[in-house]
């Protein structure tokens, strides 16, 4: 005999009917049944549970045909709400978004880098801040999503090695059970492919996403899901070696890509080069706008390694689609001529065509894949 799993079946029925009220503003029950090909009863009973929850409400009538009134009804937008945290070398990012995916607050804070515990202890007082501010609470507050720069397991929710926050095999998700809401901590570039994935999805299955900061990461979407590896260690990139005995990195290691790729190594060979003492990747970006010719050369010869790390990746996964984001969006976005060209040029088994190479379109995806996290998994069909 099959065991039907009623509520499992209600369940399912409910998150469809609020993902449809999330896409639609205002409709009738009639419609929802049509839609979803529900039954107008079960439609009823869950938009009166919902009701019943805060979640729904009544917000007119529309004409219909025959002369009688039909009630339409709206999703209250702001009846849940996620968090989206973002760690980085030297700020704590806090995104608040409602069930909508608008974007209701967000903080940017600095903080001294002086250890994983006050870090921590930092992010929780503005965390206590906006839980204040908006009365957030288990009932109404669907979870909170960090975004780590660093290997991270999922699961457990333990940060295995991130050297950006220098820390390593610590259990971040106890610190913050407190709170009572899921709990889901994430590498940043995962993060930022997953944001990119949600905004295309109905284009696309598969996603790579690499992403230049302090580090360089590369998140990996297949088969519509965030792939992590059997060790929660897939995608990093930056570590791939190409060179033996070559330049430190801050892993510890030498020759790793991202000791020649992360944003920070344009500042310091231009500081290199020009003996000056630049400390953001903006006065570079404010330099090369003014057609400085250091700044041009350093940034092709980057392109030069960068593309070779490109070239790798597509050699090992065949994707269609290679997103590349992070902090120097404008520069590559001057050069993504020849960046492509780079790629290509030494490629006898594929070509653009095979591969489209994008800049991405978003600042900060990482922060805003985080907080879209908790959406998504309350909505989720499983
Ligand atoms: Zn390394």
């Amino acid at each position: 005999m099959i065991e039907v799993n009623h509520s499992k079946i209600k369940e399912t029925n409910r998150k469809k009917i609020i993902s449809l009220l999330l896409e639609k503003n205002e409709i009738t029950k009639l419609d929802i049944s049509r839609i979803l090909d529900i039954s107008i009863t079960t439609v009823s009973t869950n938009i009166a549970q919902l009701k019943d929850m805060g979640v729904v409400e009544d917000v007119g009538t529309l004409e219909s045909t025959g002369g009688r009134k039909a009630v339409t009804i709206k999703l209250d937008e702001n009846c849940k709400y996620s968090i989206g945290i973002a760690l980085t070398p030297n700020h704590i990012k806090l995104s608040l978004v409602n069930l909508r995916r608008r974007v209701i607050d967000s903080l940017s804070i600095r903080h001294k880098n002086d250890g994983i515990e006050n870090i921590i202890k930092l992010t929780k007082e503005n965390l206590d801040t906006i839980i204040k501010k908006y009365a957030l609470n288990p009932s109404n507050l669907l979870g909170i999503a960090f975004s780590i720069p660093g290997t991270v397991d999922f699961k457990e929710g333990i940060i295995k090695y991130a050297y950006l926050l220098k820390t390593k095999d610590f259990n971040f998700k106890k610190e913050f059970e407190y709170l009572k809401v899921p709990i889901y901590i994430e590498n940043e570039a995962n993060l930022s492919a997953y944001y990119e994935f949600l905004n295309r999805k109905d284009e696309i299955e598969n996603l790579l996403y690499v992403s230049i900061t302090d580090g360089l990461g590369l998140g990996i979407v297949i088969n519509n899901k965030i792939y992590r590896g059997d060790n929660n260690s897939a995608g990093e990139l930056g570590h791939t070696k190409i060179a033996i005995d070559g330049k430190s990195c801050k892993c510890g290691a030498k020759g790793c890509l991202e000791a020649y790729t992360s944003m920070d190594v344009l500042i310091e060979k231009y500081n290199e080069k020009t003996k000056l003492n630049i400390t953001d990747i903006s006065e570079f970006e404010e330099k090369y706008n003014q057609f400085d010719k250091v700044t041009e050369e350093i940034l092709d010869e980057y392109l030069k390694i960068f593309s070779l790390g490109i070239s790798n990746l597509i050699m090992l996964l065949d994707p269609n689609s290679i997103v590349i984001g992070g902090d120097i969006n404008n520069l590559l976005n001057d050069k993504i001529e020849t960046l492509k060209n780079n790629i290509y040029k030494d490629n006898l088994f594929t070509n653009e065509d095979n591969c489209k190479i994008s800049v991405a379109s978003f600042r900060e995806s990482y922060l805003l894949g985080a907080a879209m996290m908790p959406i998504e998994e309350f909505l989720e069909i499983k």
